[in-house]
């Protein structure tokens, strides 16, 4: 069985070809294209590439292709794009300016070009369907949570990936089982105590944190939207509600000014000035900018803070982990975020922290309680399970 599973940006198409057997699963291809302006066009690109590349005849040797669409009115989990779906996902809309619309495009653009192969999507809310009441309410009135005012959570197919890897590597098969068999069979499984307690990171042009106990995320960083939570590399990251009737009278800003401004020019960019690019703000910070170095500044202490919070919420820590562009690349961010930690048994070890990019590995000091983990991320491998569960169930 080939499941595509097909990353959609505003330009760039990403893509991860994955075939399964029984008991094997192989990624066959992996490609991308940046800077698209014709998705249509980029789409048959990619068909052309595979079938170059002999990995498939035709598109009907396709099983499913599948996504990891952001957030929909009413619907998370894993379950086939068609148009109820799709519409559902308009809603939110100005949730979500930046993720929404180019899916919504670009499923659309795969529906017309393949209406036989099954279109399926992972929505990036799922891995936070266990959170407590208590973690996803805001202090709103009751007319607007059930607008959909709430903590929702992202990014779930890479925490989930996190949650499966740290726990075989800390030799909790049983923990790993259960996150891989999730959203399968839910809450079921019965594991074994102590319980495993982990801080998964993902640093990078959009950044989350979330706190797992036994597999199962707690809570995310990220908010009612993908703007919310740490800095993002545009994005603005959490802020007070108020400062947005206060910047329209203040600023004399339309409400599309700061919809804008809050998903364009905010985070890391808006901060530092210079990019929305990390590389470029420490070469910014490197040459003396305070701006860039208060950019980066204000990331670590954001992603502290998350720390903090999942720390006290799990009652202690068994490992921490880092992954994505900036987390997995950037050992000196990873040090800001663990600096001073001692005192709740996590040190680094300095060296082997400097010389790890992109590559599993762990990088605390040998006494540390806390186990500090690089795990590069596979958000495509649990998109193209969690299809083929859907395939095979149905
Ligand atoms: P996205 O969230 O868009 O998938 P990434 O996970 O690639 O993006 O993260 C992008 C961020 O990670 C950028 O700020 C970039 O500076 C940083 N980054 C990515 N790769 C590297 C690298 N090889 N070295 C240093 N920083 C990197």
């Amino acid at each position: 069985m080939k499941i595509l599973v097909a990353n959609i940006g505003s330009t760039s198409l990403k893509w991860r070809l994955f075939e399964f057997s029984d008991n094997v699963e192989s990624l066959l291809h992996k490609g991308g294209f940046e800077r698209v302006t014709d998705y249509a066009g980029a789409i048959e690109d990619c068909l052309r590439t595979l079938k170059e590349g002999g990995h498939i005849v035709t598109e009907q040797d396709l099983a499913a292709v599948g996504f990891k669409p952001v957030v929909a009115h009413g619907v998370s989990g894993c379950v086939r794009m068609d148009e109820s779906v799709l519409a559902a996902m308009e809603v939110y809309n100005p949730i979500a300016p930046a993720h929404n619309p180019p899916y919504i495009l670009g499923i659309r653009l795969f529906a017309e070009r393949m209406p036989k192969v099954p279109l399926v999507g992972l929505f990036e809310t799922s891995f936070y369907q266990w959170a407590a009441p208590a973690s996803i309410r805001y202090g709103v009135p009751e007319s607007w949570y059930e607008a959909g005012v709430r903590r929702w959570g992202f990014h779930g197919a890479s925490h989930k990936f996190i949650a499966e890897r740290s726990a075989e590597l800390l030799g909790r098969e049983d923990v790993a089982e259960r996150a891989r068999k999730l959203y399968a069979e839910g809450l079921k499984t019965r594991v074994n105590e102590p319980d495993l307690r982990v801080i998964s990171c993902h640093l990078g042009g959009s950044s989350s944190l979330s706190g797992i106990r036994n597999g199962v995320a707690i809570g995310n960083s990220l908010g009612l939207s993908p703007q919310s939570g740490l800095p993002h590399n545009n994005r603005v990251g959490d802020l007070d509600a108020f400062a947005i009737p206060f910047v329209m009278r203040r600023l004399k800003l339309s409400l599309e000014d700061v919809e804008k401004q809050l998903c364009q020019e905010g985070g890391l960019k808006g901060i530092s000035g210079v990019s929305n690019d990390l590389r470029d703000i420490r070469a910014a910070a490197e040459r003396g900018d305070a701006r860039a170095q208060l950019a980066q500044e204000v990331f670590v202490h954001s992603a502290r803070h998350w720390i903090g919070a999942f720390l006290v919420e799990l009652g202690g820590l068994d490992a921490l982990v880092f992954t994505a562009g900036i987390g997995e690349n950037r050992p000196e961010m990873r040090a800001g975020i663990c600096a001073g930690l001692e005192n709740f048994g996590l040190s680094l070890d300095a060296e082997a922290n400097r010389e790890v990019r992109a590559r599993e590995a762990i990088v605390s000091a040998s006494d540390s309680k806390v186990r500090v983990m690089v795990i590069p991320t596979n958000e495509e491998l649990v998109v193209a399970r969690e299809v083929r569960r859907l395939l095979e169930r149905s």
